[in-house]
């Protein structure tokens, strides 16, 4: 490690008035420690957040439910109260990584980095779910902007995330079997007569809705409904995990296991 100017942040403003010049926050570390170790990021000043009382909590209202951005993956995975109303989500946290991974990083870590493999964008991008920072409200349709892009503005922080509980919804992934990470992963929502479907993990650009998924599912909310279905490969990732035309097969058959497993 290199010489680095550690601040423990006490409340959410007290955390942006320390955000000067290259300056990063860390939540759980989980990116942001190895990616210094890499030398990748080089931040004179790191804010830690962890410490940060109204960053963390989950609150549910009727069908809203509020996660603060400081909330772990496995307080997520643990939530009775969100598993009462959107069950997928529990599901898709208690997935992340492993459990180190799943005790130390947060929601708000994992929106913020945006990573193309992770998990959670998918789940904001199909909830519709809203982000809260400190300045503004952004719907997800607008927050996720590209690889490891988001719309954040420099010093902005994710406070929470908001969204309504759809009637049914389902997430299935197939995991690199190092990481765990996506190798591409499916959100299915159906709500009202709507339906939303996001993919991670095969997007050149990141996490991104299908709307081949979204046409045929908007017939019929059924796994056989995508047997027909052609997902295209154009603007899909090809490395050495898997290439493009492998992950656009991937969409559709975790597409039709989170469909199944929507419907229980
Ligand atoms: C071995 C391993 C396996 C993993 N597997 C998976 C997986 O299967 N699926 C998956 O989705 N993820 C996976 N992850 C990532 C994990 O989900 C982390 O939680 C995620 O990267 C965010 O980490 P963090 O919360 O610790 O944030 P940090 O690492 O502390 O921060 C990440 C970035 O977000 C910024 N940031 C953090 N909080 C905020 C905030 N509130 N507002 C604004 N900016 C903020 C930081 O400045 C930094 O740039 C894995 C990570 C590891 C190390």
């Amino acid at each position: 490690m290199y010489s680095v100017n550690y601040h423990r942040a006490t409340s959410v403003a007290d955390a942006a008035s320390k955000a000067k010049g290259e300056a990063k926050y860390l939540a759980g570390g989980m990116t942001l420690i190895p990616t210094m170790k890499q030398r990748l990021a080089q931040p004179g000043d790191v804010i830690d957040l962890m410490h940060i009382g109204e960053l963390k909590g989950i609150k549910v209202e009727g069908k809203v439910v509020t996660i603060g951005a400081g909330t772990t993956h496995a307080e997520v995975a643990a939530s009775a109260a969100i598993k009462a109303v959107c069950p997928a989500l529990c599901h898709l946290a208690s997935h992340i990584g492993d459990p180190h991974v799943r005790h130390r990083g947060t929601i708000g870590g994992s929106i913020a980095n945006n990573d193309p493999a992770a998990d959670y964008p998918a789940a904001m991008l199909a909830l519709d779910a809203t982000i809260a920072t400190n300045k503004r409200k952004i719907p997800a349709g607008d927050f996720f902007t590209g690889l490891f892009e988001t719309a954040l503005e420099e010093g902005e922080i994710v406070t929470a995330v908001t969204f309504v509980a759809p009637d049914k919804a389902g997430y299935e992934k197939f995991p690199n079997p190092a990481s765990r990470y996506a190798m591409t992963g499916v959100f299915v929502v159906l709500d009202g007569g709507s339906v939303r479907a996001a993919v991670t993990g095969a997007g050149e650009t990141g996490v991104f809705r299908s709307v081949e998924i979204e046409n045929a599912l908007a017939g019929k909310f059924e796994a056989s409904a995508l047997d027909a279905v052609t997902v295209p490969a154009d603007g899909l990732m090809s490395d050495m995990h898997a290439s493009a035309d492998y992950r656009a097969n991937l969409v559709k058959v975790m597409a039709k296991r989170a469909v199944g497993r929507a419907k229980g």
